[in-house]
């Protein structure tokens, strides 16, 4: 695509009507203006773009009444409660592709958090998303993490094509995260990896991540005995039994030096966001004319879905704190005086685990059977075919994209194709079966995400060079885990509006809110923010569209809303 189309960047002609606030006064004598595109008058001088992983639209609907912190503030902005991740992979990577592309995975090229590339040179043939599996011979275990598998470049890289002395920085609990939101083109990008916050390899980390890194030593070291269950969470404070484990009424206390249990727990977002506040004030962010992009991941919400479920104690105490830490965060930035315009959303959904489900009015929940998995479905197929069945068919788990081995025949190959499709939809928790062909064939969904067929949804996940073979769908409660372990009771990743369905919530400084109920998506973000600060793009650079962020006849979307 189309860094060509960066030649066509024009001023924005128009101006916002937001509100303007009182910023700024303190500034030290301000840089001159570049020559060239200047951003819109009112533009905010920092955008913030805040993923929560995991944070469901049903999350933020079950828990908007109790914020009182962050998330409450930005509460009173523009709220969209259905924004939609709406393709069908729904995982972390291809969904952080989304937020400040606008383009769905079908052209960041980010499928699914890892792929098959039989043609890689080292012996493990998963590739992960964010990795460059050309610098090492190594497993996919220890790999070099880049975004060179990003197709499309980020609103930050927009921005400095046509404001080269802007920033762009990204801070992360994931390195997907981080570098996905980023981009290519990126002044400064920290993502937690074992006990600290790490950059790309080759880069020498700044002293304020150093210094952070030091914080959360000396927080680990010390360990600390959990947290108080808030009043509203005494409900959900119940025990309940997944396979070895039980879950639901945790508090998070951290043993000194227990680096697992502090990334699974509330301290991890806290600390991304102290690092974001030290980069604020390293590379002064939001204090020259041209606009900054801050993107934050914060993924201690996700890893308490998995480890304990969307619905015990455990998540209550997460919200709550997390609420809490974005309203910390929110008022060093006052304090400092910037301007800045933010938007909060998810990289997904989430879904409790079945166990619990089940309990509570929703019997149909249940886990995949083991039958789904691809050594399962080789064995089956390879006897029936006659065919070697090891390795026949490659796949991460019980449902999303299925590779067949490279060395097949293309009568073997549709014959196998053939064969695992009949298997599968004689399969009771299989919804669809949906191949490669059929996918591209199928022309790229518009319309209302709502209502997409599963075929669509599977189109906007589809990009034919990394693409499988076929798409398996679990029915709708089937959650793709055949069983759960610590750190792993519940899952996200299906093609239903539990893991598609996101919150999408957008303030400023004395903006005046407003609640669009109708569903818009993820991919709507980047040109509404692009023409927040003016940033002209011709009408077809994205799948979105830009929405409007004046509650009133204004518009902040100019002359192609
Ligand atoms: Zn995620």
């Amino acid at each position: 695509m189309t860094f060509a189309r960066k030649a066509m960047l024009l001023i924005a002609p128009f101006t916002l009507s937001l509100a303007q606030p009182a910023l700024a006064r303190n500034h030290p004598a301000a840089a001159p203006v570049p020559a060239g595109p200047v951003p819109a008058a009112d533009a905010p001088k920092l955008v913030i773009a805040i993923a929560i992983d995991q944070f469901s639209a049903d999350l933020f609907a079950q828990y908007r009444a109790q914020f009182t912190g962050g998330l409450a503030r930005l509460a009173s902005g523009a709220v969209f409660p259905s924004g939609y991740q709406s393709h069908a992979a729904t995982e972390t990577c291809p969904g952080h592709s989304t937020i400040l592309t606008g383009m769905r995975p079908a052209h960041t090229g980010i499928i699914a958090n890892n792929w098959f590339d039989q043609s890689v040179a080292r012996a493990a043939k998963s590739v992960y998303c964010a990795e460059d599996e050309t610098k090492t011979a190594a497993t996919p275990g220890d790999y070099v993490a880049s975004v060179g598998h990003l197709l499309v470049p980020t609103l930050g890289e927009r921005i400095k094509a046509v404001w080269p002395t802007s920033r762009n920085v990204a801070v992360s609990g994931k390195d997907r995260a981080a570098l996905m939101m980023g981009g290519h083109r990126i002044d400064d990008v920290y993502w937690w990896k074992g006990k600290g916050f790490v950059t790309l390899e080759g880069v020498t980390p700044a002293h304020v991540a150093l210094e952070q890194n030091a914080a959360v030593a000396t927080e680990l070291a010390a360990g600390d005995p959990g947290y108080a269950l808030p009043a509203d969470c005494a409900a959900r404070d119940r025990a309940v039994t997944a396979g070895t484990v039980t879950v639901g009424t945790g508090r998070f206390a951290l043993a000194p030096g227990d680096a697992t249990a502090f990334r699974a727990s509330p301290r991890l977002d806290r600390a991304v966001l102290e690092l974001a506040t030290r980069l604020v004030d390293a590379d002064r962010l939001g204090r020259a004319p041209t606009p900054d992009v801050l993107a934050i991941s914060l993924s201690a919400t996700d890893y308490i879905g998995h480890g304990f479920g969307t619905q015990g104690a455990e998540m209550c105490i997460q919200l709550h704190q997390l609420d809490s830490a974005l309203g910390a965060f929110f008022a060093a930035l006052d304090a400092r005086g910037i301007d800045y315009g933010v938007v909060l959303t998810a990289d997904h959904g989430g879904f409790d685990l079945p166990e619990r489900l089940a309990q509570q009015a929703l019997p149909q929940a249940e886990r995949a059977d083991r039958a789904l998995l691809p050594a399962a479905l080789s064995e089956r197929v390879g006897a029936k075919l006659g065919l070697d069945p090891k390795g026949l068919f490659l796949a991460e788990g019980t449902s999303g994209d299925v590779w067949l081995r490279k060395d097949l025949s293309p009568d073997q190959k549709a014959a196998a194709i053939a064969a695992a499709r009949t298997d599968l939809t004689a399969q009771r928790q299989v919804a669809a079966v949906i191949t490669a062909d059929e996918l591209a064939a199928t022309p790229l969904p518009t319309g209302s995400p709502e209502t997409w067929s599963l075929i669509q949804r599977a189109r906007a996940s589809f990009y034919a060079p990394r693409s499988g073979d076929f798409v398996v769908i679990l029915k709708r409660g089937v959650i793709s885990l055949t069983g759960a372990g610590p750190g792993y009771v519940a899952t996200h990743g299906s093609a239903w509006d539990y893991d598609r369905r996101v919150p999408i919530l957008f303030w400023r400084k004395g903006m005046t809110g407003f609640e669009q109920p109708s569903p818009v998506e993820t991919v709507d973000i980047a040109p509404s923010l692009a023409a927040w600060v003016g940033l002209k793009l011709p009408p077809d650079t994205f799948d979105g569209r830009c929405l409007d962020l004046d509650a009133g006849p204004g518009s902040t979307c100019g002359v192609h809303p």
